[in-house]
């Protein structure tokens, strides 16, 4: 296509992990991405801290049973995930869902569907777009599960202002279940950045109180 390779020529391609025209991820970058090992990680929550559940988990139950995270929110990752996010490029949300879901395919196919995190109406009119759905998308087509927009905001403020525990008192009551037809048992939940686990328990327990079974979670990238 014409027009495309004119932009590219007006726009190249740069890695987003160092600047390097040419590829969205160079070798490079794509070598040094800061992944979390399964077998090293919390198997509830996917923090790399060790393959027994961690002491947050321990204390806190949360309301999903397993976790998977792509990665530490680390260079390249968090260049790769704040371009995506904040910057409005849409290309990396495919090379983001993709990593994701190689990382959640460990599990063997287990979801019966895939549910993202839904964006606030503030996010989406400064984003312009439902970053984490696009995401979640990708997920569900590399598993070959339906995307469910099961979930709906119900208006809490942005979270990363917050401190641990304003975290938790911020969702509570965050999301409200919008789905018609029963949700199926197994559900995988998508969101891009893990910190606390906050925001993935408070809608892991509205899934759950809507009739989903077992929930499990999913993030691009695990912050702290
Ligand atoms: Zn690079
Ligand atoms: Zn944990």
């Amino acid at each position: 296509m014409v027009w495309l390779s004119l932009l590219e020529l007006l726009l190249p391609t740069r890695c987003a992990g160092c600047d390097l025209p040419g590829d969205l991820l160079c070798d490079e970058c794509r070598a040094a991405l800061p992944l979390i090992e399964t077998r090293w990680a919390c198997p509830r929550c996917g923090a790399p801290f060790g393959h027994l559940v961690c002491t947050e988990c321990w204390r806190a139950e949360p309301a999903f049973a397993a976790g998977v995270c792509v990665g530490s929110l680390a260079p390249p990752l968090s260049r790769c995930v704040s371009l995506y996010k904040d910057a409005g490029e849409r290309r990396l949300g495919t090379l983001l869902g993709d990593l994701l879901g190689a990382a959640v395919g460990a599990w063997g196919g287990w979801p019966q569907a895939v549910v993202p995190v839904p964006a606030s109406d503030s996010a989406l009119r400064t984003r312009g777009f439902d970053h984490t759905a696009a995401i979640a998308l990708r997920v569900a087509e590399s598993l070959e599960v339906p995307l469910l927009q099961a979930l709906a905001c119900a208006g809490a403020r942005d979270q990363r202002a917050l401190s641990r525990v304003e975290r938790r008192a911020n969702v509570e009551g965050a999301f409200v279940a919008a789905c018609a037809a029963p949700l199926p048992p197994r559900l995988l939940l998508i969101d891009d950045v893990m910190t606390t686990g906050a925001t993935l328990d408070a809608a892991a327990a509205v899934l759950l109180a809507a009739g989903a079974e077992v929930v499990r979670v999913g993030a691009v990238a695990r912050a702290w």
